[in-house]
């Protein structure tokens, strides 16, 4: 199943594939992880971090699945508001969950900080902005939340938002804490720091899913791997049947720019709406922007590059027309598969049927801020931990 068409700018800053052997004998490892993309890679980094036995195995090369077609954006704040998690799944739950995220963020710059700069992590403010007047009132109860329960956020009008930021929208939240990656080359980096702590990679090794006994699976090429606890990060490739009826693989679109000279906007910001589906933008290293957009409901990625250009043009043409004088052309278009989940939670910590395997599945906007979280409870619940956030987004619920 192909996960992107297209062409996504990450991939241009890619370096040469191939690092690691494919699995051709039986394996036995601890901790096995199924996917190298963020979510396995953050895992392997805290599993390894607290003195386990980790092997990543990847049916193609590591980085190079979804987590090449995110757009980088790393907010606390997720698709579905604080206040809409307040009504759907109780005040105190909803805040557990934005603390969780806020967290996630906190643990993201601090990895980030020991990582080289190719990872292009920067700290960034985002803005959220009201896409109709309507939604200007949902974002005043939306900040009354906010603030209630201690979150970085502030509630700017109309005049301030056209003032400091040239945008001209009902209302906006700005929130910090928040950041921009470039997600290939942190994938790529943390993966150097994991194999200094001795976690073990295998490339083009593709497992048969649906081969899992209570403590082995197999490979397509017949190799079994054995293993104490193994967690399945495997993103978007596979919808599991015990998570059938709460998620759903859509598909979305996003753009590179070429780059331009100067700056975009006021401090780099990062851009966002509330509108389903929501545009969103930010700025990137060398001049560029980053953008996405345009949501469907099918999972059957287009292949015809003139329609995947197409697409971007539209997303181009709804950011020109809130910036006209910006002058800026297409450089790369793509196309991807998407997770959501119905309640909006990400799925992370056990599966139903077996205590001794683990999903991290970061399905829904800010996937990174879930893998991130994620890989810290599935970390916590292998010690026989209790986490606070677990229940939230236990994958049974
Ligand atoms: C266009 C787009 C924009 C996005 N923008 C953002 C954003 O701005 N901010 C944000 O936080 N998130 C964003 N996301 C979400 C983010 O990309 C995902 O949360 C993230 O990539 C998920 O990482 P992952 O490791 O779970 O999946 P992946 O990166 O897809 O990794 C899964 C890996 O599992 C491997 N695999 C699958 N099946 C098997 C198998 N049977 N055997 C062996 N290996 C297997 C695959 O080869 C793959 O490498 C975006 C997503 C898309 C598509």
């Amino acid at each position: 199943m192909k996960l992107t068409t297209g062409q996504t700018y990450w991939n241009k800053t890619a370096t040469p594939a191939g690092k690691f052997p494919s699995l051709q004998e039986d394996h036995h490892a601890t901790h096995v992880i199924i996917g190298g993309g963020m979510s396995g890679t953050l895992a392997a980094y805290k599993l390894a971090s607290a003195g386990k036995q980790v092997t990543v195995i990847d049916r193609a090369e590591i980085g190079k699945g979804s987590s090449s077609a995110n757009t980088g954006l790393l907010q606390y704040a997720s698709d579905t508001m604080l206040s809409e998690f307040v009504d759907r799944i109780g005040e105190e739950d909803a805040v557990l969950f934005y603390k969780m995220c806020l967290e996630a963020m906190n643990q993201l710059t601090e990895i980030a900080s020991e990582l080289p700069e190719i990872t292009g992590y920067r700290l960034r403010d985002s803005i959220y902005y009201a896409s109709t007047p309507d939604d200007a009132d949902k974002l005043k109860r939306e900040y009354s939340y906010l603030k209630k329960h201690g979150f970085p956020a502030e509630f700017l009008d109309h005049e301030s938002l056209v003032e400091q930021y040239g945008i001209d929208k009902p209302a906006a939240l700005r929130t910090w804490y928040d950041a921009e990656v470039n997600p290939y080359q942190f994938i790529q980096a943390l993966t150097e720091e994991n194999i200094k702590m001795g976690v073990t990679y295998y490339e083009h090794t593709s497992v048969d899913m649906d081969s899992m006994t209570e403590d082995s699976i197999r490979t397509e090429s017949g190799s079994t791997i054995s293993f104490d606890a193994i967690i399945i990060a495997t993103g978007y490739s596979k919808l599991y049947s015990e998570l059938n009826g709460k998620a759903q693989i859509n598909q979305t679109f996003a753009i590179a720019t070429k780059p331009i000279e100067g700056e975009f906007w006021k401090d780099n910001v990062m851009v966002w709406e509330t509108k389903k589906p929501y545009l969103y933008f930010r700025t990137a290293p060398g001049g560029r922007m980053i953008a996405g957009g345009l949501d469907e409901k099918s999972s059957d990625l287009y292949d015809d590059p003139e329609i995947i250009q197409r697409k971007g043009q539209e997303i181009l043409d709804e950011i020109k027309e809130m910036f006209p004088k910006l002058d800026v052309e297409i450089d790369d278009a793509w196309n991807s598969l998407f997770g959501i989940s119905k309640d909006g939670l990400p799925f992370m910590g056990v599966a139903p049927h077996q205590d001794n395997v683990y999903y991290l599945l970061g399905f829904e906007g800010n996937g990174t801020c879930y893998s991130m979280a994620g890989a810290s409870i599935i970390q916590d619940l292998l010690d026989g931990k209790s986490n606070p956030y677990a229940h939230v987004v236990k994958p049974s619920r």
